[in-house]
């Protein structure tokens, strides 16, 4: 056992299972301490993230406590000057597990080089991935960029290796503290009274998120495949958060799905499998983090109007799913994804608006906003991305609506002033002359633009590049 403290820098990581790097931490010292840094600034633009990680500190602090071990939070400015004042002090050895973005993974190597030259014992662990992201490429050793052939030999590579060894943290520390100045949860967690509403839909924490794993194992799974269109239904696992914060590794997932045999379970694996890629593209293409992948896409003619962004964001588009769906996002922190496709591919080919405007909004939130997921998820949308839907491919609210939502269920759940709408009008209320029902233009909005004259502008403006 090693004498000196064992610091385990938390990140994305609210987990014990598959927690590799807390886990060394705790195997090789007597004494542990975790340490999260918070940077107030990198919250500016993602408020709702605030909620999770300050609800996810509290929980893991609890669960830490337990094995007589310290949670501690440090607000910082940046991390180099944190690390830079670290690096000189003694007596302590230090673990993490990699995030994959590619700002992180390059820190890594400052870090690497700095321990080591100060003869501080440090140990990087893999992170949330099945696959490490520079592991799976073509034979002639570059990456791809389809997803089909990326996911057949992702999957195949991965079913090879040995996987990672479970260990668990199984006796109490010798409680220990390290770092001077450090913040409660509570200061993280944000004041405003948005974030309280999510109270009612989420629980972070490891066990919740086992719960849910096992629950849409149990009872949705089978049905995935079909069921998982439907905003309607709870089809999906809604267990993107969880993934996005490391409640649970994707190692978990992979191993609790595979017990079983079960008719959805392969598509299920194909969707964490799209994470994947999209963590592959971001560090080989670190360029789509900041705009276009496909560079055709800087010269499209995006248009500049506040209006109609301020009337998408606040679901007051006039067509009743787009509405929906940036309601449901508002009110929860999270949106259905066949929901995310159709209000994404309204923003950019009915209002012509860049999708990077949609693409922030969505990233101050999303519950489980991740920088290659959003990205990724934005330019497959807007067709600038890897393996895109096609510009010219437009998303019809009115049809989408009817067929994912024949009903107007998840229509009317979110948008209460249709509720008396009858479903023949629900995805076209300015079709009901029905004042009685609905005042158009005082309840609800007269859609602000036309669907058809949308689409053919949109085309015209895609035929300049
Ligand atoms: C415009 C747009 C933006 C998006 N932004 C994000 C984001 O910031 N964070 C995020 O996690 N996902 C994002 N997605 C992908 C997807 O919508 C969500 O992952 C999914 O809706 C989460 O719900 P779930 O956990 O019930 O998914 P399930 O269907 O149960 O899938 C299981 C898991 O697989 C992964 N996954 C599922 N679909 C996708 C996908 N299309 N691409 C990548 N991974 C996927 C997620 O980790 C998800 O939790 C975005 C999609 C679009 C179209």
């Amino acid at each position: 056992m090693a004498k000196n403290i064992g610091l385990f820098w938390l990140k994305d990581d609210f987990r014990f299972c598959k927690n590799f790097a807390l886990i060394e931490a705790t195997r090789k010292h007597d004494q542990v301490v975790v340490f999260y840094l918070y940077k107030k600034k990198k919250f500016e633009d993602q408020q709702s993230q605030k909620w999770w990680i300050g609800k996810s500190l509290e929980e893991f602090k609890k669960k830490l406590i337990k094995f007589n071990i310290n949670l501690e939070i440090i607000e910082i400015t940046s991390y180099k000057s944190f690390f830079d004042k670290l690096f000189i002090k003694k007596n302590f050895s230090i673990y993490w597990n990699k995030t994959y973005e590619p700002n992180y993974l390059a820190f890594d190597s400052y870090l690497s080089k700095n321990f080591k030259d100060n003869s501080v014992e440090f140990k990087i662990f893999k992170g949330n991935v099945l696959n490490e992201v520079d592991e799976v490429k073509k034979g002639d050793g570059t990456p791809f960029k389809v997803f089909t052939p990326y996911w057949r030999n992702a999957e195949k590579y991965y079913l090879e290796k040995i996987p990672s060894m479970e260990k668990k943290i199984s006796k109490c520390y010798k409680k220990a503290s390290f770092f001077d100045k450090t913040l409660s949860e509570k200061e993280i967690l944000p004041k405003k009274n948005w974030f309280k509403k999510f109270e009612k839909y989420w629980n972070p924490g490891e066990e919740s998120a086992f719960k849910e794993l096992k629950n849409f194992i149990n009872d949705r799974i089978e049905n995935y495949s079909e069921a998982r269109n439907f905003p309607n239904l709870i089809g999906t696992s809604r267990l993107s958060p969880y993934i996005k914060h490391g409640h649970i590794h994707v190692e978990t997932i992979w191993e609790e799905c595979s017990k079983v045999k079960k008719k959805g379970v392969n598509k299920f694996l194909t969707e964490i499998g799209w994470r994947e890629f999209n963590h592959t593209l971001i560090n080989f293409f670190p360029h789509m983090l900041k705009g276009n992948y496909s560079k055709k896409f800087d010269k499209f003619p995006w248009e500049k109007n506040h209006k109609f962004l301020n009337a998408w964001k606040k679901g007051l588009t006039g067509y009743p799913i787009v509405d929906a769906g940036m309601r449901e996002l508002y009110q929860t922190g999270w949106m259905h994804n066949r929901v995310r496709m159709i209000v994404g591919s309204f923003l950019v080919k009915h209002l012509l608006i860049n999708w990077i405007e949609g693409e922030k909004y969505f990233k101050n939130c999303l519950l489980d906003y991740s920088e290659a997921n959003n990205v990724s998820g934005w330019q497959w949308v807007a067709g600038s991305g890897a393996d895109a839907a096609p510009y010219f491919r437009i998303f019809n609210p009115i049809l989408q609506g009817e067929k994912f939502d024949k009903e107007g269920e998840y229509v009317k759940k979110w948008v209460s002033e249709l509720k008396n709408v009858p479903k023949k009008f629900i995805h076209k209320p300015w079709e009901l002359n029905e004042n009685s029902i609905l005042k158009l233009g005082e309840d609800y909005p007269f859609p602000i633009v036309v669907h058809e004259k949308a689409r053919l502008k949109a085309l015209k403006a895609f035929k300049k590049i």
